[in-house]
């Protein structure tokens, strides 16, 4: 195996390609649009800074923001600073600079689309700008909704999340994040280096689109975002049931696919940049090691047994109850009340806390975060007035 065709150049495709080049493999990247806007808030949390520290240290337009706030249903906020930065791109500056890597690592890219992919006989044979170029093996890292290869499912509405957005010609120096009540999705506002992605994702299906718009303008209205040249975007996203995660096809004799196309984004948060990477990275190292067969083992062992286990608890973490209370609203009000519980969430949302260890973590410290939260319940007045952030008010 020597041609390797990528169809796709967003980060799954061009690390993968990268790493692939860089073993000595013909890498062909091809890409409707290569480095472009894609719709996304484009923040790369602690792992994936870890495991690609280039991300940090480029020299290429970035925001490293420290702080976040949390917006409960009922309006309820609470501010904190994460254990680790999210370092913020905009995708098309995000897209260019691992398609530059990629480039001089020595893949090729060809900026088209890929109308179909034909793995039957014994080399692949693709169809670009009208023409059939043949490759030895196929990566599909062309995102979310594709129907390349029919050898496996698509994703169905089931596994998609729908989003819309505005890109803000802004500035902004912290992420928030809103929950709705009874809402399986929520809003966001991510500063970058010279504007803010704002947006909302929500499951397919389960609220129409105008509502979706009707929560986004009033977030933009209650933020205060100022929206002269706001520009509107709409994408969709996965968002895995347990099931897809565990048992949909990602590769075969010939082909194999990494990124969105695998299904690989958090189910809760929606992340997937550090996804895409570490799959497009895991698929060309199998590949290197001429493992193929190996490849959903490794995506298993790396991160997809704990995104199996996030999508089993997603729909309790954003519809469900705890003492009388949403549990997003609950969680907002013990980052203000419990230091300890406040730590927890730091690590949660700069991605340094996994979600199998989460519910050992919530248990053993629950006395802690008890204890915290009757002291700061009874604390004098002033002192819990001072507990919440500036516009919270008293949160009882
Ligand atoms: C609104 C929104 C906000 C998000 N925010 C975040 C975030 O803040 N942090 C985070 O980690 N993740 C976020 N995500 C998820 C993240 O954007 C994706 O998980 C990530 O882009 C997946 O990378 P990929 O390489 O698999 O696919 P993509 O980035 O989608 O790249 C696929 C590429 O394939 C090309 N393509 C598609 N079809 C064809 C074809 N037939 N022929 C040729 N080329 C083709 C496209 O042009 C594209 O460049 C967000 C997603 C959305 C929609």
């Amino acid at each position: 195996m020597k041609d390797i065709a990528i169809v796709g150049g967003g980060p799954a495709g061009s690390i993968c390609g990268e790493r692939l080049a860089s073993h000595g493999f013909n890498v062909t990247i091809f890409d409707e649009r290569l480095a472009w806007e894609k719709p996304c808030g484009g923040g790369l949390t602690h792992k994936a800074i870890q495991a690609y520290p280039f991300l940090l240290n480029s020299g290429q337009p970035k925001r490293v923001v420290h702080t976040a706030e949390l917006i409960a249903g009922n309006g309820r906020r609470a501010r904190f600073d994460m254990s680790h930065p999210i370092v913020i791109y905009a995708r098309k500056v995000l897209n260019g600079l691992l398609l530059d890597r990629a480039i001089v690592a020595g893949c090729s890219t060809i900026c088209s689309r890929v109308t179909s992919v034909d793995t039957d006989g014994p080399r692949v044979r693709l169809t670009a700008r009208g023409e059939v170029c043949q490759s030895d093996f196929v990566v599909v890292a062309a995102g979310a909704r594709n129907r390349l290869l029919p050898e496996t499912t698509a994703l169905t509405a089931d596994d998609l999340e729908l989003t819309l957005g505005y890109f803000v010609p802004t500035e902004e120096d912290i992420i928030k994040v809103k929950f709705l009540k009874e809402f399986e999705g929520y809003l966001w506002s991510f500063p970058r280096a010279d504007h803010l992605s704002v947006g909302i994702c929500a499951k397919m299906g389960q609220s129409p689109t105008q509502q979706l718009r009707r929560h986004l303008d009033d977030f933009v209205l209650e933020e205060n975002i100022p929206m002269d040249g706001a520009q509107f975007y709409s994408h969709v996203l996965p968002s895995p049931q347990a099931q897809t995660i565990r048992g949909r096809r990602i590769a075969g004799r010939n082909w194999a696919m990494a990124g969105d196309a695998a299904a690989c984004v958090d189910p809760i948060t929606g992340e997937g940049l550090y996804y895409a990477l570490r799959s497009g990275d895991l698929l060309a190292q199998a590949l290197i090691e001429g493992q193929l067969q190996s490849y959903p083992e490794r995506l298993r062992a790396a991160f997809s047994a704990d995104l199996e286990f996030a999508a089993s608890i997603a729909r309790r973490i954003f519809r469900g109850n705890f003492l009388g209370g949403a549990i997003t609203t609950r969680m907002v009000q013990l980052l203000n009340w419990s230091p300890t519980f406040r730590d927890l969430i730091r690590d949660v949302f700069s991605g340094s806390q996994d979600y199998r260890t989460l519910k050992h973590r919530l248990f053993s410290q629950f006395g802690t975060t008890v204890l915290e939260t009757m002291r700061t319940f009874f604390a004098p007045a002033g002192t819990l007035r001072s507990a919440f952030s500036k516009r919270s008010g008293p949160a009882l």
